[in-house]
């Protein structure tokens, strides 16, 4: 029973002595000895290696198959294996749905964490190996439209997911996959050193010769999307090739169809083309199209008028009292709209093979719903704090809230639960709790986004008229802080993570998030076979994001575009949307058992073997772990079943032949003189120093 020594404790929830520093320097040994993975009780922390450590082979998945917590040292698999066993019901247990919950910072290892953990759950229920092999290539197929590289990671996810994984009978049925807030604006503008989703890198390296002239494809540093920052393309050609090829594969593999598949490649460079056109002022303030080339290659490409691309680009057309009135754009306002005809396509585009793959994916056979289990995994975007933060970090960091809450009610209930269920005589822990901050985003009609929905139903509203709002209707809460200076567009939220000032420029238009008149018809009167499928409506899909609510559905005919008003009908805003969709993702995850996992970046740099200690100590003070830790740690860390109990204890009664009941329990305690201690229905409850106690007792008994 000695204590493990620094670095060897593989529960940090059985620490004698806890504070920041002990939290860190534990985590901090495991990692220099190889050991990314370290529990808190039944949350799993995970520090990114950045190299292969050697650790998923298949010996090693065998090992966490069916296997007892403790038999093992922590391990990514053995969080796939614990799920696998209490959704099928394992050693007796009723069978439950499960979620994996995953969080960390941009690159501190979520996506790769949830490849590993499906890896292993489909290695646990070998069975249809088709499917198994189609759910495996869904991610590499993601990845390529949803990720890029970015300065905190060179394969990051531009999109949040939820992955539900079917089985009956323990075996995998299908799979479905809901995606959230697809960041959009990355087609058309990119940070320093950053790109844009892979897929144009691999299409411009992998495509042949014949492929790339069907396109009209040229070398990707003659696209201004690709070259808008000061990045350029900084990816390996012969990598991307591979990717390319791999990408292929998958795409056959899932079942997309050739023909499916030249129609999302159609759809991809036409994007590329758009980012081509550009448009000039003439001396009557009307501006026109610079040059048509690449107007009439997205024409050809998307089988859409080449005059109706350059007209909703260049101008509205409005009816007063029966009466067409062609107002033009300016310079800015077209490049706004080419540029919403880009995001548009693309976002479709991403919508379109989400759902196609969860077509593909659907359970076939006929189960009767009640007979299945699920486990769902959880890979969405980590609270962001940057220079300067908009509405999506607003979106992003409201659905981290959303998911400490989630976080805090479970570890507290859960923890609660067991001593009632067993009978304990305890006081309530404590926690922080967040709620204060999730009334102040999503309170109704008094919240962040009900305020916004209703600032953007006026036309006249601005970011200031919006913030000046924000500050009246929040003076007083401690969570809000308005800005400095009466005439500000910015304010300072105080998350659970800390402080975070947004600026309120772009607000409400990226909350209407409507199209310019007219592109929704364009598109809807494509001959082109998916363009006009992924126009045609509004496509529903569950807790999903950012579609385009369905419009008029009235097609375009030259010189007749529809008018402004059959724009402006009401529908669903962004934020409306991202608050249904948080909501629908908090009941499945509220139907299921949540087991958590904590990713930690230990370096800016992404490099291996580099333990950056303040750095991980940020991430360990806001995802409040020493509190988890103390959390887990005063209730009672250690719970040995009575038969256990008596086993490794009845020494000290000097009975060897002593049964493992609730009595002898009692007894052999009531014998070590120690106190704090309880005994419920069916095991010991122990804190964590009564180990030491005890052993002491065991001691001085020679
Ligand atoms: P996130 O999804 O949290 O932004 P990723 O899962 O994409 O981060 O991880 C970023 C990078 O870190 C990966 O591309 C990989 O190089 C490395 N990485 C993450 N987890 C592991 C791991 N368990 N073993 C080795 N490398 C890893
Ligand atoms: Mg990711």
């Amino acid at each position: 029973m000695e204590r493990p020594p620094p670095g060897k404790v593989e529960d940090l929830a059985t620490l004698a002595k806890l504070d920041e520093k002990i939290l860190l320097d534990e985590l901090k040994l495991r990692y220099y000895n190889n050991e990314i993975y370290t529990y808190v009780g039944d949350i799993l922390i995970a520090v990114n290696p950045f190299r292969d450590i050697g650790i998923y082979d298949d010996l090693t998945s065998y090992k966490y198959n069916l296997a007892k917590k403790d038999e093992h040292p922590p391990h990514i698999f053995a969080i796939a294996d614990s799920a696998y066993q209490c959704m099928i019901g394992h050693g007796g247990r009723t069978p439950e749905n499960q979620c994996i919950l995953i969080s960390g910072e941009s690159g501190a290892g979520k996506t790769e964490s949830t490849k590993l953990i499906i890896k292993q759950l489909v290695e646990l229920c070998h069975g249809n190996t088709q499917l198994e092999q189609q759910i495996l290539q869904v991610n590499p197929l993601l990845e390529a439209f949803g990720n890029a590289q970015t300065l905190m990671n060179d394969n990051s996810s531009r999109f949040g997911k939820y992955i539900q994984l079917m089985f009956h009978n323990g075996q995998v049925l299908g799979a479905k996959i809901s995606e959230y807030l697809l960041e959009k604006s990355r087609l058309v503008h990119q940070g320093v050193g950053e790109e844009s989703f892979h897929i144009f890198y691999y299409m411009m390296a992998g495509l042949p010769k014949s492929k790339q002239e069907q396109f009209f494809l040229a070398a990707p540093e003659r696209y201004r999307y690709l070259v808008n920052g000061t990045s350029g393309i900084s990816k390996d050609k012969q990598t991307s090739k591979v990717k390319y090829e791999e990408l292929l594969n998958a795409l056959d593999l899932v079942g997309f169809t050739d023909e499916e598949q030249y129609d999302m490649f159609t759809i991809v460079t036409s994007v590329l083309h758009l980012g081509n056109v550009s448009f000039e002022e003439k001396d009557d303030d009307s501006v026109e199209v610079h040059d048509m080339n690449p107007v009439k290659v997205i024409a050809k490409l998307l089988c859409v008028d080449s005059e109706d691309i350059a007209g909703t680009m260049t101008s509205i057309i409005t009816h007063t009292r029966g009466e067409q009135v062609t107002r033009h754009y300016t310079k800015s306002q077209a490049e706004e709209a080419r540029d919403a005809v880009a995001k548009v396509l693309y976002g479709r585009l991403f919508g379109w093979i989400v759902n196609k793959v969860n077509q593909l994916l659907a359970p076939t056979y006929n189960v009767r719903s009640e007979e299945c289990r699920e486990i769902g995994i959880l890979d969405i975007f980590g609270f962001e704090h940057f220079e300067k933060n908009s509405f999506e970090q607003a979106c992003i960091n409201l659905a981290n809230e959303q998911l400490q809450f989630f976080f805090n009610q479970h570890v507290f209930k859960q923890e609660q639960e067991e001593y009632i269920r067993e009978g304990i005589d305890w006081n309530e822990i404590k926690f922080v709790d967040n709620k204060p901050l999730l009334d102040l985003f999503l309170g109704r009609p008094m919240g962040l986004l009900s305020i916004l929905d209703e600032e953007s139903r006026f036309p006249r509203a601005t970011d200031i008229t919006l913030v000046t709002k924000y500050n009246q209707k929040f003076e007083g809460n401690s969570y809000y802080k308005a800005a400095k200076g009466s005439n500000d567009n910015k304010f300072t939220i105080n998350h659970y993570a800390g402080q975070v000032t947004y600026t309120a420029e772009g607000w409400l238009e990226k909350n209407r998030d409507t199209l310019p008149p007219g592109v929704m018809e364009m598109l809807q009167a494509s001959q082109n076979t998916l363009v006009k499928s992924i126009f045609r409506a509004q496509v529903t899909r569950t807790g999903t994001l950012s579609m385009q609510a369905r419009k008029s559905t009235r097609h375009t005919r030259k010189g007749h575009r529809p008018s402004l008003d059959a724009a402006r009908k009401r529908k669903l805003t962004t934020g409306g949307q991202f608050k249904n969709s948080l909501h629908v993702l908090m009941e499945r995850m509220t139907a299921a058992k949540p087991m958590f996992i904590r990713c930690l970046k230990p370096n800016h740099v992404k490099a291996p073997g580099k333990f950056d200690e303040k750095y991980i100590q940020q991430q360990l003070l806001y995802t409040g772990m020493l509190e988890t830790t103390k959390i887990r740690r005063e209730g009672f860390a250690v719970r040995p079943s009575f038969e256990d109990f008596v086993n490794k204890y009845k020494v000290i009664l000097c009975k060897p032949t002593l049964s493992g009941t609730r009595d002898n329990c009692t007894k052999i305690l009531q014998a070590t003189k120690i106190k704090g201690w309880q005994v419920g229905k069916t095991k010991v409850f122990l804190k964590y120093y009564h180990i030491d106690q005890i052993t002491e007792v065991l001691e001085t008994m020679g």
